[in-house]
């Protein structure tokens, strides 16, 4: 039977008293199947979406298991894939292990030397809980004062994520400095054979749960255009000029296109922050820090941000090139209509991005609208999807 409440797991009291001051009185789905099993040291292997509660669900049982057994060293470490994910999950962290006085760090790269610095001596005075990016982490291990003996918890993040990124020796490297009696809680968002193949080298007879449905919310509206990459940023133009919007999101695949279009949008008036690589650490996370507090109305991104950010009530979600990945479609969608508000997210789509997208409505079982473009720019490339071109072709040849 699924539990109701988090005193039924029987956590800490000043955890469940974290959880009601944030206002989340009944466990998510993941959360009821994921927390009494890591409570009582299982392995795990959960496939999990964002927006699905699935911090909480390794970060209660984490904090839960330092409460009750208190000592020295490092006591649990989280491995994430992207800078912004790991500043994230160290916020849970902050939150939820405000009362129960456990202190955990955010490890990775990209800052300057004092914060390089800070990283060192954080680990060697001993934090409770490190949430680090696997580069940065090794780039400390390799130095040899970080001591993971005393580990009792790892948990993989995104662990799709993190192999599409080429980390998996590095996760397995990690895993050797580990010490030999730890339990592992693995969230991936999808479960291909390369993430089972790496949950049977890593994990011991881990409970197995699956949460994700590829599919977005039901409450979000679906559109897109047909249109060439001339016509896109006058298009987007279009789009927003006027309108009352104070939360968009906006990604592209380029940072380039992500520079013209906020160049475009500002000469709307439009009030826009940038994310992309050129950008240092700081910058980005201020950028995103002013964009959650709604200081600027659209936020233009490459990719970094598509997976694994928490940003509550965006408006309009803005692909500007249709993402590769038709994972990372429904990730980026799930931005919007999150706890039940609705939202809206519209696609741009290419003449060589059809087929792309054609595999995105496979996998969500729908045909998106494809909206007319509106007055003044060029009707984009019809929409002839490989599959569609090959069965016009037969059709053509039988006759
Ligand atoms: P996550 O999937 O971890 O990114 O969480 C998505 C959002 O759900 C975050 O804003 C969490 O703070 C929130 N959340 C986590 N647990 C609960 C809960 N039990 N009830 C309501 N919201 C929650």
């Amino acid at each position: 039977m699924t539990k109701q409440t988090f005193t039924e797991f029987g956590l800490n009291p000043e955890l469940v008293e974290a959880m009601t001051m944030m206002g989340y009185k009944t466990p998510t789905p993941v959360q009821s199947q994921a927390i009494p099993p890591a409570i009582e040291g299982r392995d795990l292997i959960a496939c999990a979406q964002t927006g699905t509660g699935k911090t909480a669900a390794f970060v209660l049982p984490v904090l839960n298991n330092i409460i009750h057994q208190p000592g020295n060293g490092i006591k649990a470490l989280v491995i994430a894939p992207t800078r912004e994910l790991a500043v994230q999950i160290d916020q849970q962290f902050l939150g939820l292990g405000y009362y129960a006085n456990v202190c955990s760090l955010a490890v990775y790269g990209g800052n300057d030397s004092v914060g390089w610095d800070q990283q060192k001596k954080a680990l060697t005075t001993g934090v409770d809980v490190v949430v680090a990016t696997p580069g940065r982490l090794i780039s400390h291990l390799n130095l040899g004062y970080v001591n993971l003996n005393e580990i009792r918890t790892v948990v993989l993040d995104e662990a799709d994520r993190m192999l599409d990124m080429g980390f998996f020796e590095d996760i397995l490297k990690i895993m050797k400095h580990v010490s030999a009696k730890h339990q592992t809680l693995m969230y991936s968002a999808t479960m291909p054979p390369k993430i089972r193949d790496m949950a049977k080298k890593i994990l011991n007879e881990p409970v197995e749960i699956s949460i994700a449905i590829s599919k977005p919310a039901e409450n979000v509206l679906q559109a897109a255009y047909l249109v060439y990459d001339k016509d896109k940023p006058q298009l987007i133009a279009q789009l927003l000029k006027g309108k009352d919007l104070s939360s968009v999101l906006l990604f592209a695949a380029t940072k380039i296109a992500v520079k013209l279009v906020a160049k475009t949008l500002k000469s709307l008036k439009l009030t826009v922050g940038e994310i992309h690589s050129d950008l240092d650490q700081k910058t980005r996370e201020e950028t995103l820090r002013l964009y959650k507090s709604r200081k600027f109305q659209v936020l233009v991104a490459t990719d970094i941000v598509s997976r694994g950010i928490d940003i509550e009530g965006i408006d309009l979600i803005i692909n500007y090139d249709v993402p590769r990945d038709p994972e990372d479609y429904v990730h980026r969608i799930g931005r919007t209509a999150r706890a039940k508000q609705s939202g809206v997210a519209i696609t741009l789509i290419n003449e060589k991005d059809q087929n792309e997208f054609q595999r995105i409505e496979k996998l969500i079982e729908r045909v998106v609208v494809k909206s007319p473009t509106p007055e003044g720019i060029p009707d984009g490339p019809a929409y002839q999807p490989m599959q569609q071109r090959r069965r016009s072709q037969y059709s053509r040849r039988r006759r």
